[in-house]
C-alpha cells in the first residue's frame, strides 16, 4: 500500500471536529499532520498554525488539506494550497461562487494537484440504491421537504446570515446534491420565492419549482424555522408507487415497503468522502461537480425576495 497522504484541516469549527478528524483518524490512507485555525489549540498535540500561510512558512511536509472552513473564504484558501502543488477537499459548498470554482479548477490542472468538490449527502446510504431504483423507472414528480431549526443546528453561525453565506440554502444544497445525483435527467428552475429576513442577508426560507427536460416537476421546500419534528425529505413518485429518501438521504424506503438502508446520518457519510477523496488523489484526477450550486446560483438569480421579520437568535 502506498503511504499515508499527509493531511492538514483547516477551519477548525463543527464540522472539522464532529465528522473530518473520526473519518481520517480511521483511514489508513491519510496521517493528519496538523491543524489549522485562527482561534483554539492543537489537536492531539500536533502542529497547529493561525493560518495557511504560517503552515508554509513552517515547512512541514503536507500532501492535501482540507477546507473546513465557511464559504466566503475558502477560495482564497484553496489557491494558495494549489499554488503549493497540494490536493484540496473542499467542503460543501465548494465555493461562494460559481466563478471561484472554476478558477480553482483551472488552478489544479496547471499544478496537477486533485481537487475534491466534497458533497456530503451524497454519501448518505440511501442515495446511491435510490438512484439505481429510479434509472428506468417512469419518473412523475418529486418533492423535496428539507425543514430544520436554525437555532438548533448552527448556533453562532454568524457567517451563514453574511451575503456569500446561504442562509436556508447551507442545508438546501445538500437536498439538491442528492436530487441531481438520483434523477436520471437534468432539471432547471422555473420559480423560486426567497423569504429574506430583514435585519440579514440570506434567505431563511426558499421554495422553487423545477421541470426536468421531460417536462416533469420536482419542488422544494426549504426552511430553517422548523421547530418540533425536522424534515430531510424527498419523495418521487414513480409508475411503480412512492420512492421515500427520509433522514438526509440516510434510510430509503420502496414502495413495497423494503427498507433496504437504515439510518447513520453524517457519521456513515465521511468515512465515505475520505475514501474518495484518496481515490482521486491516487488517480491524479479531481472530482468537481457543481450542479448543486448552479441551481442555488439560479435561485438567487430567478427569486422573488420576500422581506420577512428580523432574525434574532
Ligand atoms: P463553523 O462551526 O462555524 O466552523 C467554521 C470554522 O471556520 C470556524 O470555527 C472558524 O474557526 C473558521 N473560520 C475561518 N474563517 C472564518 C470566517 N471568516 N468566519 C467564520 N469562521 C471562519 O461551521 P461548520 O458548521 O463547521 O461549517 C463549515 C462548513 O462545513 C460550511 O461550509 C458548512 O456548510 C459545511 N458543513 C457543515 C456541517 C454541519 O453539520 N455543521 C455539515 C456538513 C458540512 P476559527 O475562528 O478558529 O478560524
Amino acid at each position: 500500500m502506498s503511504a499515508p497522504i499527509r493531511l492538514a484541516v483547516i477551519g477548525m469549527g463543527k464540522i472539522a471536529h464532529d465528522q473530518h478528524l473520526p473519518a481520517i483518524a480511521a483511514d489508513p490512507d491519510f496521517q493528519l499532520v496538523a491543524t489549522v485555525s485562527r482561534h483554539g489549540g492543537p489537536v492531539d498535540d500536533l502542529p497547529f498554525f493561525p493560518n495557511i500561510e504560517a503552515l508554509i512558512e513552517s515547512g512541514l511536509a503536507v500532501d492535501a488539506v482540507a477546507l473546513c472552513t465557511p464559504p466566503q473564504v475558502r477560495r482564497a484558501i484553496a489557491a494558495t494550497a494549489l499554488a503549493q502543488g497540494w490536493h484540496v477537499f473542499l467542503e460543501k459548498p465548494p465555493g461562494a461562487t460559481l466563478a471561484e470554482v472554476v478558477t480553482l479548477e483551472e488552478a489544479a490542472r496547471a499544478t496537477g494537484a486533485s481537487l475534491f468538490a466534497s458533497w456530503h449527502s451524497r454519501y448518505a446510504k440511501g442515495v446511491e440504491p435510490a438512484r439505481a431504483w429510479l434509472a428506468d423507472r417512469r419518473i412523475d414528480s418529486a418533492t423535496v421537504t428539507w425543514r430544520e431549526d436554525v437555532r438548533v443546528w448552527h448556533p453562532g453561525q454568524e457567517w451563514i446570515w453574511a451575503a456569500g453565506g446561504f442562509g436556508v440554502f447551507d442545508p438546501g444544497i445538500n437536498a439538491l446534491s442528492i436530487v441531481t445525483r438520483i434523477l436520471p435527467r437534468p432539471f432547471f428552475l422555473t420559480e423560486a420565492a426567497l423569504d429574506v429576513p430583514s435585519n440579514r442577508q440570506a434567505p431563511i426560507a426558499a421554495r422553487l419549482q423545477f421541470r426536468d427536460t421531460a417536462g416533469v416537476a420536482i419542488a422544494a421546500d426549504f426552511d430553517f424555522r422548523q421547530e418540533g419534528p425536522q424534515h430531510w425529505d424527498i419523495v418521487v413518485e414513480t409508475d411503480r408507487g412512492p420512492l421515500r429518501l427520509a433522514d438526509g438521504g440516510a434510510t430509503l424506503t420502496l414502495p413495497d415497503g423494503s427498507v433496504p438502508t437504515a439510518a447513520e446520518g453524517l457519521h456513515g457519510e465521511y468515512p465515505g468522502l475520505y475514501a474518495r477523496f484518496a481515490a482521486v488523489i491516487r488517480a491524479g484526477t479531481s472530482d468537481v461537480d457543481v450542479a448543486p450550486l448552479r441551481h442555488v446560483a439560479d435561485a438567487f438569480l430567478l427569486g422573488h425576495r420576500n422581506l420577512v421579520e428580523p432574525f434574532v437568535e
